[in-house]
């Protein structure tokens, strides 16, 4: 695809951030660049337009900042998975683990129903921990989540300790 290599390019990458040692991918860069930013959602919109998909969920705070867009424009809900404390309703929590320590996404209650059809948005995915916690927190209200796509796929994926059976059924798609 063609259009690959301008959301590439639009993608910076900062050495030592946040962190010494780590080669922090900056998607900022590309939201700041229409051409590539637009290729991005369509993509993802090509993908999920005809897949009957009535719930696009976005990881905090990234996966906002793409989801929303691709939610209006394939006719579904957008639904934020957020980090612990900020959503105001009655939530359902799931942990996961990090490179160093734990974190957790939380999910309104009553915002997905059981049977709805899924997709889950994030610009990154290194070892699938967070997406895995995102498709549990879909599941245990009964939806079903059919793919998680991600604008970033680092390459050197490190292996997840104890990988949710979840994340190793689904398909994990970046572009
Ligand atoms: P995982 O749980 O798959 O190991 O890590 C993915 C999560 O970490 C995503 O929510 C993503 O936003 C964040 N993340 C980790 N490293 C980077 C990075 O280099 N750039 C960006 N933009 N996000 C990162």
């Amino acid at each position: 695809d063609p259009r690959l290599q301008d959301i590439s390019n639009a993608i910076r990458v900062v050495p030592h951030f946040p962190k010494p040692g780590i080669m922090f991918q900056d998607i900022t860069t590309l939201l700041l660049d229409h051409k590539a930013f637009k290729h991005t959602v369509d993509i993802f919109v090509d993908r999920y337009k005809d897949m009957n998909i009535s719930v696009v969920a976005g990881v905090e705070a990234r996966g906002f900042m793409f989801g929303p867009s691709i939610a209006l424009a394939i006719g579904a809900k957008f639904v934020p998975l957020r980090k612990p404390k900020k959503l105001p309703g009655e939530v359902i929590a799931e942990a996961y683990e990090l490179e160093y320590g734990r974190d957790c996404l939380e999910m309104h209650v009553g915002a997905v129903e059981a049977g709805e059809r899924a997709i889950v948005i994030d610009d990154l995915v290194a070892t699938g921990g967070t997406l895995s916690a995102a498709i549990r927190l879909l599941e245990r209200v009964g939806a079903q989540v059919v793919e998680c796509g991600s604008v970033i796929g680092l390459r050197e994926i490190k292996v997840v300790k104890n990988p949710s059976t979840s994340f190793r059924k689904k398909k994990i798609g970046f572009i």
